[in-house]
């Protein structure tokens, strides 16, 4: 199976499962549970707001920055952090994320919030509690299918939102094209370059939301006659 994220908690048996039957799996692990683990020999403010920096940056400029800054205080903390990533293989910062899934959680309250709606589940024995997860899945498969049904236009509701936000408040930065296809945006004392047709920013933010980043906003505001949701990726279509 290609193209599949997994996102857990620092659970070494699943480190071990996830390579041996996922191998191709990109293995992304929970920054709280990190955090947690790693704030027992690194507390305090300075570290966490370091940390959860490194993790939220999409792109390596962003992600170096923060590990540089680290190492001026302790060089084993950012040892031990980049570890994480080389040695075990965990993915923890977007800047490392592939951007093939279009999610950029970094913590995995989805699988949390669906361990404590299949609570009554948990206790049962195994073949019931498989198909008490089933009946549930099936329900809200069948109420999520309802209430798509009624949706109207192109994009998901989250994602005509995000796009209707970002036409509505764009930063008025400094556009310039190269040809149909590439432009580049001055932002702040940044410089980024965008692909409008492989949907991609070097901010990175586009190619692993799936949505328009700012930058892309600046490009689209200044087209004619654009269709927004023509940039958003298609797993926010309706149809899909
Ligand atoms: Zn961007």
């Amino acid at each position: 199976m290609e193209n599949i994220t997994i996102i857990s908690d620092q659970e070494k048996g699943l480190q071990g499962a996830v390579g041996l039957l996922f191998p191709h799996a990109e293995h992304r692990v929970c920054m709280r549970h990190l955090w947690k683990n790693f704030k027992k020999t690194y507390p305090g403010e300075f570290f966490e707001r370091v940390v959860w920096d490194a993790a939220r940056a999409n792109n390596l400029v962003d992600y170096c920055r923060s590990i540089a800054e680290l190492r001026t205080t302790s060089e084993e903390a950012a040892v031990e952090l980049e570890a994480t990533y080389t040695v075990n293989g965990y993915y923890w910062s977007r800047s490392l994320f592939s951007p093939v899934c279009k999610n950029n959680y970094i913590v995995n309250n989805l699988s949390e919030s669906f361990n404590a709606w299949v609570l009554e589940a948990r206790y049962m024995p195994c073949v019931e509690l498989v198909d008490q997860i089933r009946i549930k899945i099936m329900e809200k498969m069948n109420e999520r299918r309802k209430l798509a049904a009624k949706w109207k236009g192109v994009l998901v509701p989250l994602a005509d939102r995000y796009v209707k936000e970002l036409s509505k408040n764009l930063g008025g930065w400094h556009v310039r094209r190269s040809d149909d296809r590439i432009a580049e945006v001055d932002c702040m004392e940044k410089r980024e370059v965008l692909d409008m047709v492989m949907r991609t920013c070097t901010c990175r933010k586009w190619q692993l939301t799936g949505l328009p980043c700012k930058h892309a906003g600046e490009v689209i505001g200044e087209m004619r006659n654009a269709r927004w949701e023509d940039f958003v990726d298609e797993c926010f279509y309706i149809s899909r």
